[in-house]
């Protein structure tokens, strides 16, 4: 067991920004058994849990880099595979010849 938790200054991988990964950050990150530092500020790690369903928080701090962009996007990959395929336009037809009578 090391004690040597203090606060220290991390980089934000979403929004380039400088946060503090405080001692109660650390404490939290060691009581789930999370050994790797923190990716994103403690803003954008919230964000991005809530954000899975409403994605445009993410475009309100738009640096306009590519790489943020990437990342934004591999962690919400929500807008491919829902429900525009394979709806109702096909196989419709099934009741056409059955009720001629
Ligand atoms: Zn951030």
């Amino acid at each position: 067991m090391e004690s040597n938790f203090e606060s220290r200054i991390l980089l934000c991988a979403s929004c380039n920004e400088e946060f503090a990964f405080t001692v109660e950050a650390q404490d939290y990150f060691a009581q789930k058994g999370l050994v790797d530092d923190p990716q994103m500020c403690k803003s954008c790690y919230t964000e991005s849990k809530r954000g899975k369903r409403s994605q445009s928080a993410e475009q309100n701090s738009s640096h306009g880099e590519v790489d943020n962009n990437r990342i934004a996007s591999n962690a919400g990959n929500s807008i491919n595979g829902n429900s525009i395929n394979g709806n109702s336009f096909n196989g419709n037809s099934g009741s056409n010849g059955k009720n001629v009578k």
